[in-house]
């Protein structure tokens, strides 16, 4: 295991040496694909990171287990201004690729569900794999190095606190905005606006919802509850579980949602998706059964409890009139809630938005206006859903980018 203290060169490479073929700044997933890929077409490469070590996402990913690639993925999985910028980087790199190189390294993986392929072990493996891959091909990595300035005139000019480093290529990998205690910064937006490149809006996503005030001291009690509900933003509906917060609502299909959702909109959330419960009420039609202990047979007591003491008038069933029942059921089918806005960049999966696409070329990842210049992985505007793509993305994106850079 290369874990490499702070300050430390990992690797091999002429560390003397302040002319490189390629510079790539960020060590995460999609710098070190790239930087691989560069390797072993022989260019000559330096990895800068400005913390102490590799793969700070991918550590954390899938809960430490790394949830790196998805068997169902195809570029309808993306968010971006333009849905086909993925296709081609996606198309040369496929989820059998990762799962190629994991395999070479002999890391065992499993399928969770849907496709979504986690390490059995631990995330860790995946950074030793892509570490030891750098070594192979001569990839000089600098950690701890901080980037004080860029500048291009013929070559790139970049200046750190370890001293000036010159490129004929430089690959931006420094990821989004979301999770700043592991390196995040928005250094690849503000370089990419230095060079007259557009730059979409950006917000955190894959992020939990706030709850405004009454409803954020109404459920406050419930954190910790899941149960399974259609969650619809717009047109686009997230199946899966919602957990409870102490300020709102996480959990897969809230966390999806988060992708679409722009303040001020509600979310639908569908608390029977696989039950018709208007038609439940009608089967109990005579019963003199509450109506919250009819729903706590199909949902968390608690849960049922509290929805129906602030939503409705719980009464026996059989004194509820059809269209009080019809209303009733709507709103368990509907549950409009408008967030008061989401966690935010400090617990965001992921950043949406980024370096416009359309200053980029789909195959290369190079700026067409910059030539030499390449942006890849999270600061790309392209976003995945939950489930392992944006992981791929990084890869997939990367490994575009390194058969040119
Ligand atoms: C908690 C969490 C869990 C996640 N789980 C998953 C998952 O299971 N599956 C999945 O597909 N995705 C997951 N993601 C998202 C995924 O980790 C990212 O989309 C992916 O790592 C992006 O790769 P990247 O190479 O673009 O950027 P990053 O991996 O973020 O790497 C960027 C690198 O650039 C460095 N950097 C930033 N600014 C500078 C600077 N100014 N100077 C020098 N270096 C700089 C950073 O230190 C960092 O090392 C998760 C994200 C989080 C936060």
């Amino acid at each position: 295991m290369l874990d490499v203290p702070a300050g430390r060169t990992v690797n091999a490479g002429n560390s003397m040496q302040m002319k490189k073929d390629v510079i790539i700044i960020g060590a995460g997933a999609s710098g070190l694909l790239c930087a691989i890929e560069c390797g072993k077409r022989g260019r000559s490469v330096l990895v800068i990171d400005h913390v102490e070590r590799t793969g700070s996402k991918i550590r954390v990913s899938g809960g430490g287990r790394c949830n790196f690639t998805n068997l169902n993925l195809t570029p309808d999985h993306y968010l971006s201004r333009n849905p086909n910028f993925s296709r081609s980087a996606l198309a040369r790199f496929m989820p059998r690729d990762i799962l190629s190189l994991v395999e070479k390294h002999h890391i065992t993986y499993y399928e969770k569900e849907m496709g979504q392929m986690f390490c059995v072990k631990s995330a860790r493996e995946i950074i030793t794999a892509l570490e030891q891959e750098c070594c192979q091909v001569g990839v000089e990595i600098r950690l701890s190095c901080r980037v004080s300035d860029i500048n291009h005139a013929g070559v790139f000019t970049v200046k750190t606190s370890e001293g000036s480093y010159s490129s004929d290529s430089l690959v931006i990998a420094t990821g989004g905005l979301s999770y700043s205690k592991l390196g995040a910064s928005g250094f690849g937006h503000e370089l990419a606006r230095k060079f007259k490149l557009k730059v979409t809006q950006v917000k955190p996503a894959l992020v939990p919802f706030v709850f405004q005030g009454r409803d954020q001291k109404v459920f406050k009690g419930l954190a910790g509850i899941a149960f399974d509900t259609t969650v619809s933003i717009g047109r686009k509906k997230f199946r899966g579980n919602i957990l409870f917060t102490h300020r709102g609502l996480s959990g897969p299909a809230a966390l999806q949602a988060s992708l679409y959702w722009e303040p001020g909109e509600p979310l639908l959330i569908d608390l029977f998706p696989a039950l018709n419960i208007h038609r439940v009420f009608l089967s109990a039609r005579q019963s003199k059964m509450e109506l919250h202990t009819l729903l706590s047979g199909h949902l968390p007591k608690r849960f049922v409890q509290t929805w129906c003491d602030h939503m409705i008038i719980s009464k026996p069933i059989n004194q509820c009139s059809d269209k009080e029942l019809k209303s009733i059921a709507e709103g368990l089918h509907a549950w409009k809630i408008v967030p008061k806005g989401t966690e935010g960049y400090d617990v965001a999966e992921v950043t949406a938005g980024g370096v416009n696409t359309d200053e980029l070329s789909s195959k290369t990842m190079e700026a067409k206006k910059m030539p030499g210049l390449y942006f890849i992985g999270e600061v790309v505007d392209v976003t995945g859903l939950l489930g392992g793509y944006n992981l791929h993305w990084a890869w997939a994106s990367g490994y575009a980018a390194g058969q040119f850079a």
